[in-house]
């Protein structure tokens, strides 16, 4: 960062549907240049399985070496189904930077845009809005290429620290309080399976005792928010983040789509909130004010557009890519 307000972004638009939703986030992005002090560079570098096709390589040293520098990443999405390493998993190099830089903390907000059908029934009227916050370098993913697997079973070791438990739990602590102060829910739920493992038993305590440390924020018991993007619209609707202690990745939850790539049929939506979720990012990591006023004006941005009734192709109506891009750009 050259001022306070100037940021390098890296951009890793990667394979499939990733580079079509990332020219519109782009666009938005210009757009807040021009009309906040905020100020960006862009330094686009490959990753994913075309380039992996190429160079036989996930990604080249120098689009690491450009993420370490930057100020944030923003990707796409990475993988295509049919390119994989020869023991058959796909190309992820946002899987690989989560290690790479330490990104403990896996952010998947769910906020029901007021507009798009949500298959909850009552979700209309009462809304959803809660964030899944999953750990994304321990667990079982800490045994990441390390499985055994034979003939007759196979073997992944699921590992759980206390530094990166204790990181998360205030990461998360930090994350609720934040949104209470916006008007937005602020309770905190731990998801474990502490009544049968003793790793989760440990998760849980190390939770109760940083929970100690925030007696603002109620708890109740253990409840599983899975597939959270199919509460709030499609795959198209929902952003996501992985952060670490200095490097944060943006990135929509949405794969490669390759059924429905090069079509225009992508819906840009993930990709452009997980702009804002970057701005949002900056603003409290810099002190920036006008960095969490640009995000939320993203935000009410893509609010208006589904208010004013846009339909992405995704659940069923007419609207691509182009169209609610422009919508976005045209409402900000
Ligand atoms: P990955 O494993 O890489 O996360 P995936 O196998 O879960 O990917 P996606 O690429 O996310 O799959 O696609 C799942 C389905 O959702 C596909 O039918 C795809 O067309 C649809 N989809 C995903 N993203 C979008 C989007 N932005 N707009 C419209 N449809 C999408």
């Amino acid at each position: 960062m050259s001022a306070n307000n100037a940021f390098h972004i890296a951009v890793l638009a990667g394979d499939g549907i990733g580079p079509e939703v990332m020219a519109p986030a782009f666009e938005v992005l210009r757009k807040i240049e021009k009309m906040t002090d905020l100020t960006f560079r862009f330094t686009e570098a490959p990753a994913g399985a075309n380039h992996y096709l190429a160079t036989g390589k996930s990604m080249p040293e120098s689009t690491v070496r450009l993420c370490d520098e930057a100020d944030a990443i923003l990707l796409g999405a990475c993988g295509l189904p049919s390119v994989r390493y020869p023991d058959s998993t796909e190309i992820m190099p946002q899987v690989e930077l989560r290690f790479h830089f330490d990104l403990y903390a896996g952010v998947r907000p769910a906020r029901l845009i007021p507009g798009v059908p949500s298959p909850i029934v009552g979700a209309d009227r009462r809304g959803i809005d809660l964030i899944v916050i999953r750990e994304s370098t321990e667990g079982l993913f800490a045994s990441m290429g390390k499985g055994v697997v034979t003939d007759t079973e196979a073997r992944e070791t699921l590992v759980i620290t206390r530094k990166t438990s204790e990181r998360l739990f205030e990461f998360s602590f930090r994350l609720a309080e934040r949104r209470k102060a916006r008007g937005r829910p602020g309770a905190l739920t731990c998801v474990d399976k502490a009544n049968v493992f003793k790793a989760f038993a440990f998760f849980r305590e190390m939770f109760d005792a940083a929970a100690a440390r925030h007696p603002e924020e109620n708890m109740f018991g253990d409840i599983l928010s899975d597939m959270t993007a199919g509460l709030i619209g499609g795959m198209g609707m929902a952003p996501s983040a992985d952060i670490g202690d200095r490097h944060a990745v943006f990135q929509p939850c949405h794969g490669t789509a390759p059924d429905i790539m090069g079509q225009g049929k992508a819906n840009p939506t993930g990709m452009i909130l997980s702009a804002a979720m970057m701005l949002d990012w900056l603003a409290d990591k810099h002190g920036l004010e006008s960095a969490t006023e640009a995000g939320e004006r993203i935000e009410r941005a893509v609010d208006k557009v589904y208010a004013d009734g846009i339909k992405p192709m995704e659940f069923g109506g007419s609207n691509g890519t182009a169209d609610i891009a422009k919508a976005v750009l045209a409402a900000l």
